[in-house]
């Protein structure tokens, strides 16, 4: 794992670990009670500069890359998945300004973003389409040379919330290039967002509806040509998407077994700490092994992205695994805790609702392993990662500036 971290990523891990510790941990049994959106910790959270982890520093961003995101994601989620969810839905929201984005748009916007007082979100799903990204019903027609307006109703957008500026991928023409999309700020005119229902997990986050009913939008804050919002949706939840989500389901990995280890040391049966029992044994050395394969997968994909290699499959399979080990790893751990995991409060139970919540974002199981079936069998696509390589080349984050062999890994 060291090939994977510099000093610098060291140290942003300390550093997150303890906001979460001070910051999030406290908030915790609030957003659960309430399930309410909550958009002080998210400010909190953008105050940090951390949205801005991918944005260059001639943006004013921390120019840290893939590895350093998934450190904050990772950190965040470990304590609160809620937490990790909010960094992840606004770095994904950055990515479609770094890929498509012009000069004046990239000037403008990723200062702000990265000083906190934006919260970007991407915008492409509807209830009527979800994984048939095509089938979206919203449109954008041109009502004057430098205007459109947007009508349709978006659904599940991550920090839906929070403000924006929303990416919007609308219809506006025929066929797989008739998507195009645009920023949407917050305040426009014509953009409600109906209250943010109960979810399952992931308590505090929000991915609701935006309602675009008629809004107006100039010509100015079009992401991409005409025709690329198909490019711009799939660039960011395949670039950015796949690798926060399977930070996320890192972070809820390693929370699920620091809370099944201590359980099972505390928990007394048969004369001795559950830890005694050799079934309990083998299911917590399931739960590690699932931990240190998804640690692996998760910065070996990460990584390649700061290298600038082609890596579309890994971040595929990252985002299938992790999910999936997330999913196992919260069952066994909630089965060991017997009736105590299923007690209101209960960090098990918590996390077991959370990872739930992983499976549908950036491509369900079934789309991941329909891409990853298309790489053996075809029909065979050029892969995003080597469209938009963006390898971090310089700075403290720099996987050249590792530290000496045989130095310590913070835990
Ligand atoms: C926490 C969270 C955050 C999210 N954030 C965002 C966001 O920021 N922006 C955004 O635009 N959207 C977001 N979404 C929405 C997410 O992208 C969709 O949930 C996802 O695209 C899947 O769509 P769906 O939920 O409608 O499921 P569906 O597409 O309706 O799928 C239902 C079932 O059918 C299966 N299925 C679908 N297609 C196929 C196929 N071709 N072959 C076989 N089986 C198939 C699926 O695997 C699934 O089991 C978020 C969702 C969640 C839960």
């Amino acid at each position: 794992m060291t090939d994977f971290f510099t000093d610098a990523h060291d140290r942003l891990r300390t550093q997150v670990a303890g906001f979460a510790a001070a910051e999030v941990a406290p908030r915790i049994d609030h957003m659960e009670r309430t399930g309410d959106v909550d958009t002080g910790l998210a400010r909190l959270i953008a105050a940090q500069g951390w949205i801005g982890a991918t944005i260059p520093r001639e943006h004013a961003g921390m120019g840290a890359g893939h590895v350093a995101k998934t450190v904050i994601i990772e950190e965040l989620s470990r304590v609160s998945a809620a937490a990790g969810a909010i960094a992840q839905a606004s770095q994904l929201g950055v990515a479609k300004l770094l890929h498509f984005g012009t000069a004046e748009q990239k000037q403008e916007w990723l200062p702000r973003i990265t000083g906190g007082s934006l919260l970007p979100t991407i915008a492409v799903t509807e209830h009527g389409s979800g994984s048939h990204v095509l089938g979206m019903k919203s449109t954008g027609e041109q009502t004057g040379r430098n205007t459109w307006r947007l009508t349709g109703r978006k659904a599940w957008i991550g920090n839906s919330h929070l403000g924006g500026p929303h990416g919007v991928v609308v219809r506006t023409g025929p066929g797989t290039r008739g998507l195009t999309a645009f920023l949407v700020e917050g305040d426009r005119p014509g953009l409600h967002i109906p209250p943010h229902p109960t979810m399952l997990g992931l308590h505090g986050f929000a991915f609701g509806e935006l309602h675009l009913d008629g809004v107006l939008i100039p010509d100015a804050n079009r992401i991409g040509e005409v025709g690329e919002g198909l490019d711009v949706a799939y660039s960011s939840s395949i670039l950015y998407g796949r690798p926060n989500l399977t930070a996320v389901a890192l972070g809820i990995i390693r929370a699920a077994v620091d809370h099944t280890s201590t359980h099972v040391l505390d928990r007394r049966r048969y004369d001795g700490p559950l830890a005694d029992l050799p079934t309990i044994r083998e299911r917590i050395g399931g739960m590690e092994g699932r931990l240190v394969t998804s640690r692996l997968t998760a910065y070996h994909a990460a990584a390649s992205l700061d290298r600038g290699l082609p890596c579309d499959p890994d971040l595929m399979n990252a985002k299938h695994g992790t999910t999936n080990a997330a999913m196992t790893s919260v069952r066994e751990g909630l089965e060991i805790h017997g009736a105590a995991g299923l007690v209101a409060g209960q960090p098990i139970a918590r996390l077991y609702r959370d990872a739930a919540c992983l499976r549908a974002p950036a491509g369900t199981d079934a789309v991941q392993l329909h891409r990853l079936a298309s790489r053996t069998l075809g029909p065979h696509h050029p892969e995003w990662s080597a469209r938009f390589p963006t390898p971090v080349t310089s700075g403290p984050y720099h996987p050249a500036r590792t530290r000496p062999a045989g130095a310590a890994v913070p835990a």
